[in-house]
């Protein structure tokens, strides 16, 4: 194991929402310095970066000159490509390291390898052609979701298909790439497991969240989720078991779907901090991001006890469509925590900030957090 990075080191981060920018708050927290690539300028990470760098990840003459720049190289995204974390392999340590990138990627490989280590997901079928599709749709019945296998988020390469009459409707948008039909599942909820692994093994989980979606995006978490211990401890072990099976240094998110007989499945899995686990930031002692500070740097986790139960609800583009969002208003309550990503143009569906409430209760911290995201825009819940 190679030594820790000591604070005073200089960090690298391979995108720049706000996923970068909250890392970036964590690291310089601890005082270390963070360089950030990405293609764009002025970004939420480039703010509070001591160094922005404008290139595009397969410029691998600047990634190179970037990774040269810094001790350790993260990212807050999994689509980099495979080229540019190699350039970066070659001057910096890069955690997570690029197999755990490949892995989730790819949802048709990232479901095989979840299989392989008997882990439950929701049963699917890798489709390359439209017989392909055809067979599938026989075999797994509907309604069912297509999906591209390759860079998908946020419902974006997806398709649900209510009959097999369908199936001439929706091919024509996937021929050509490879895909993957998903039974679609009557869930009762959907829950997420925020885990980290240190350099040296060690392993800390947050969670389980509850998630709701609207159009697609996360809308709000909460946690505790009202699920049964069973179905908790399950999904935090299930969490620990790809953290240790993908040998992750750094932070990883599992999303859950919990059906009706309150059987777990995973959906998907993100290699870094996540959307649902920003209420750890306001509600634990060690936030998801001063997490992957530490565990990239090869440092001791900290403890992830939540303190309170707490609930986060995504700002969207739209809540600024008719006039400025009413800040003082939200603020009114003491509990409720603001977090505004600097980004200056609010279209729909951009998320541009959140809101934690923290409660006695999970139920009170989501009806806190979602009264105070009313207010912004003079409604109420
Ligand atoms: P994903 O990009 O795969 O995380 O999908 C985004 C959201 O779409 C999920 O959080 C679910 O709410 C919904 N979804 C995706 N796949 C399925 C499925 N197989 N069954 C039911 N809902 C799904």
């Amino acid at each position: 194991m190679s030594r820790p990075i000591p604070p005073g080191s200089t960090l690298g981060v391979l995108g720049s929402g706000q996923l970068g920018r909250m890392f970036a708050i964590a690291a310089r927290r601890l005082g270390y310095r963070v360089h950030v690539l990405s293609p764009d300028d002025d970004t939420p990470t480039g703010q509070v970066a001591d160094l922005e760098i404008r290139a595009a990840y397969d410029d691998l003459d600047a990634v190179a000159a970037f990774a040269r720049g810094v001790s350790v190289v993260t990212f807050e995204f999994e689509n980099v490509p495979a080229a540019t974390t190699a350039a970066c392999e070659r001057f910096a340590l890069v955690r997570p390291g690029g197999n755990v990138l490949h892995t989730s990627q790819n949802r048709l490989r990232e479901k095989s390898f979840l299989t392989s280590a008997g882990i439950p997901v929701t049963p699917f079928w890798p489709v390359r052609s439209r017989g392909d599709l055809a067979a599938a749709l026989a075999q797994a019945g509907t309604p069912a979701v297509l999906k591209t296998a390759d860079w998908g988020y946020d419902g974006k390469g997806q398709a649900k298909l209510a009959s097999a009459d369908e199936l001439d409707r929706v091919w024509p948008k996937f021929a050509g790439g490879e895909s993957i039909l998903e039974s679609f599942i009557d869930f009762q909820c959907e829950i997420s497991v925020v885990g980290a692994r240190g350099a040296d093994g060690s392993r800390v989980a947050y969670g389980p969240m509850q998630n709701s979606h609207v159009n697609h995006i996360l809308d709000l978490s909460f946690a505790p989720a009202a699920v049964p211990p069973g179905v908790a401890a399950e999904a935090i072990e299930i969490t620990r078991e790809i953290l240790r099976r993908l040998e992750v240094v750094g932070v990883l998110c599992v999303e859950f779907f919990v059906d009706r007989s309150e059987r777990l499945m995973v959906n998907e899995l993100a290699p870094r901090p996540h959307n649902s686990g920003h209420l750890t930031i306001d509600a634990c002692t060690t936030c998801q991001f001063e997490q992957q500070v530490r565990a990239v740097c090869g440092l001791p986790l900290g403890s992830p006890r939540q303190h309170r139960p707490a609930a986060m609800a995504n700002l969207l583009g739209e809540l600024w469509q008719s006039a400025p969002p009413n800040w003082p208003a939200a603020l009114a309550q003491g509990d409720v925590k603001l977090h505004l990503y600097g980004k200056a143009e609010p279209r729909i569906g951009r998320k541009m900030g959140h809101l934690t409430a923290l409660a006695e209760t999970a139920d009170e911290a989501a009806r806190r957090v979602l009264a105070a995201r009313a207010a912004l825009v003079g409604r109420r819940v």
